[in-house]
């Protein structure tokens, strides 16, 4: 599995770099996760969007799927050879009009997910948590079927207890760190010590913050979630923008 970091802050892009977007590659499978602000320039200098296989946003808050538009515009009006199905933009149903949104022409089409769903797309094995956010969001388990490799992004939350055995063992964990420990209430994403203790609970190989904030210290933000995460390794989302399943599971 290779991860390619598109975009990583929350709410806003900033300083040239855009909010959540990440691409996921196995083989040849081709899989977008989250389509926020900037998403599709910076998957244009990687890949060509029409080969793209899917989509899935975690949620509709805008700086996970703001570039959803313009990624359709891309699909409808550019020229070039792309498949002759509309590409499958997964979204859950718990939020009807963005979910009838994702479906534009015969261009991309709207796939539901829910909490219980299970999705094999390509050699990618997907699984769901709801987390804790103020709009409905989902945690998702991407099992790597050819290789055994498991990578967990939790989308946008804030800490609680489910997070934990969701993520249990992943190779990967991709927490949404956008605090430091003193940011005050009301919290809908993880601190950095959250997120350190997170991985520590799930007993993962790696933990890479991402959904950074703006305006506060990446080194202090890593090394509050490293003060917890122990012997697991810290990495941020702005020190690696590609993280390869080679060099990454090397460490089994
Ligand atoms: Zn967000
Ligand atoms: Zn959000």
């Amino acid at each position: 599995m290779k991860l390619t970091i598109l975009g990583y802050y929350g709410g806003y892009p900033d300083n040239g770099v855009g909010t959540s977007s990440y691409l996921i590659e196995s083989g040849g499978y081709k899989l977008l996760l989250d389509c926020g602000s900037g998403a599709l320039l910076a998957l244009e200098k990687v890949t060509d969007p029409f080969t793209l296989d899917a989509v899935l946003l975690t949620h509709y808050h805008h700086d996970h799927a703001a570039d959803v538009g313009v990624l359709q515009y891309y699909y409808q009006l550019h020229s070039g050879a792309k498949k002759a199905d509309p590409l499958p933009i997964y979204g859950h149903t718990k939020d009807p009009l963005n979910f009838a949104a994702l479906t534009f022409g015969p261009f991309t089409k709207g796939m539901g997910y829910s909490g219980d769903s299970v999705l094999d797309l390509g050699p990618l094995h997907l699984t769901f948590l709801e987390t804790q956010h103020p709009v409905p969001a989902f945690a998702v388990r991407i099992e790597e079927t050819t290789t055994g490799e498991v990578f967990v992004d939790t989308s946008d939350t804030r800490a609680f207890a489910a997070l934990a055995p969701f993520a249990q063992g992943a190779d990967l964990l991709m927490a949404d760190t956008n605090f430091l420990a003193d940011h005050p209430a009301p919290l809908w994403h993880l601190t950095a010590p959250q997120a350190g203790a997170l991985a520590t609970s799930a007993q993962v190989r790696e933990l890479l913050l991402t959904h950074l904030p703006q305006e506060v210290s990446l080194t202090e933000l890593k090394a509050q979630a490293q003060a917890n995460a122990g012997q697991i390794p810290v990495i941020l989302a702005s020190d690696n923008r590609i993280i390869d399943g080679d060099k990454l599971f090397a460490q089994k």
